[in-house]
């Protein structure tokens, strides 16, 4: 159960609390008290997450060895999974003039069903012998993937993150000339598909940015990844509701499991996700979940709210300790801290809870980033979380004798 972003540091406005103290969390408690914690390093201490590389070291991956970058997760997330050498992007629906100048990089907020509409086009699309795919993904984003011989990642992006001229892709390495090429024609193309398309021409008649270009950004590899389930010996699910975390998931291997009302915004519904784990585990081995709200308030600063998700957390943790079957083990966990004060990740090490029946309890607890510091867990990194789990959950072998 990762709460992402929410370990944090001590507030003033909370009176120097964390807004995980300050909130009221009598069922978090109920599972300090009953279980074991500590404090974790994600990735090694003083280094800052990402909520990918993060939940792949909890998945017990190096993501030193396996992340290449956003790209191939961002398409996974859409469902999109390349295979090794191919190469992903992150793409942006925007608005260009007629001098290829960005006057808005994300096409006045463009969602679906036009996005739908304005990938159709690129449907079977190959240039130079690569095989092109678009597809769309949250609101004015897409992800673009490249599958074939001779690819590389080494390209610089297309989008200029501002409001200036469409960048020309440069190769960054000179195996990279042919990917470049083939993303500038992309572009050009997406323009000469897009500029006339019937929602455009709808869009303007309305008076909304049209969406008349794609910009790539942000190419990734598609790595070699072992998965879940070879790794592990264990069926996997994933029950998330943002788009990263899905695509983390479908890399490993995870099953994607699409909960009604998972939004992965701070609207989520977090029992729904709780019971669609429960369902999982009647079926599967394990199953990560993620609930994304405690960051997005953190991003924005807003330590009351941040406060509010936690004690809707403690409701969810509430309805999984009156349903929690005997032999499941669970942890409680963040997969990284995100300051009010930052509004962006930190290096501090998060607080985690390890729940299951005859689970040594620590005196004193409650589930806090302080009293996680004094817990029988110690300190560990992510990637100790995993084989803690399956030594738990009777799984793992003896060593020696
Ligand atoms: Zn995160
Ligand atoms: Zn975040």
């Amino acid at each position: 159960m990762v709460m992402d972003g929410l370990g944090d540091r001590a507030v003033k406005q909370l009176h120097w609390k964390t807004p995980l103290q300050a909130a009221v969390r009598p069922n978090l408690n109920w599972f300090a008290e009953h279980g074991s914690s500590g404090i974790v390093d994600i990735i090694g201490p003083g280094i800052r997450p990402g909520s990918d590389t993060s939940h792949l070291s909890i998945l017990g991956y190096d993501p030193y060895k396996v992340y290449t970058g956003r790209g191939p997760i961002e398409a996974a997330g859409t469902g999109l999974v390349g295979k090794k050498g191919d190469v992903a992007f992150r793409c942006n629906f925007a608005t260009v003039d007629d001098n290829m100048v960005v006057t808005d990089r994300r096409a006045g907020r463009i969602k679906e069903p036009d996005t739908t509409e304005l990938v159709r086009p690129f449907d079977g699309m190959v240039i130079d012998g690569i095989k092109v795919v678009v597809k769309e993904a949250t609101e004015h984003r897409a992800v673009l993937l490249l599958s074939g011989p001779g690819l590389s990642a080494k390209v610089s992006d297309a989008d200029p993150h501002g409001s200036t001229k469409v960048h020309e892709v440069i190769p960054l390495e000179p195996e990279a000339k042919k990917t470049a090429k083939i993303v500038n024609a992309f572009v050009k193309k997406s323009y000469s598909l897009l500029n006339d398309h019937p929602v455009n021409l709808r869009r303007a008649s309305e008076k909304q940015p049209v969406a008349n270009i794609l910009l790539p950004r942000g190419a990734g590899m598609f790595p070699e990844i072992v998965p879940f389930e070879e790794k592990w010996d264990m069926t996997g699910s994933c029950v998330a509701g943002v788009s990263l975390i899905k695509g983390i998931g479908r890399i490993c291997g995870l099953d994607i499991v699409e909960v009604p009302g998972a939004t992965g915004g701070l609207d989520t519904d977090m029992i729904a996700k709780a019971k669609a784990s429960l369902q999982q585990l009647e079926s599967r081995d394990f199953v990560l979940m993620n609930i994304k709200a405690a960051d997005i308030a953190a991003h924005d600063g807003d330590a009351a709210k941040k406060v509010a998700v936690i004690e809707r957390l403690d409701d969810m943790a509430g309805f999984l300790h009156a349903t929690l079957p005997e032999d499941v083990v669970v942890a409680f966990v963040a997969d990284h801290c995100t300051p009010i004060e930052m509004q962006d990740h930190s290096g501090d090490p998060v607080p985690l809870t390890i729940y299951c029946p005859g689970m040594v309890r620590d005196t004193g607890a409650t589930f806090d980033e302080a009293a996680a510091s004094q817990g029988g867990l110690g300190r560990i990194r992510g990637k100790d979380i995993m084989p803690i789990l399956y030594d738990k959950a009777g799984r793992s072998e003896k060593f020696g004798a």
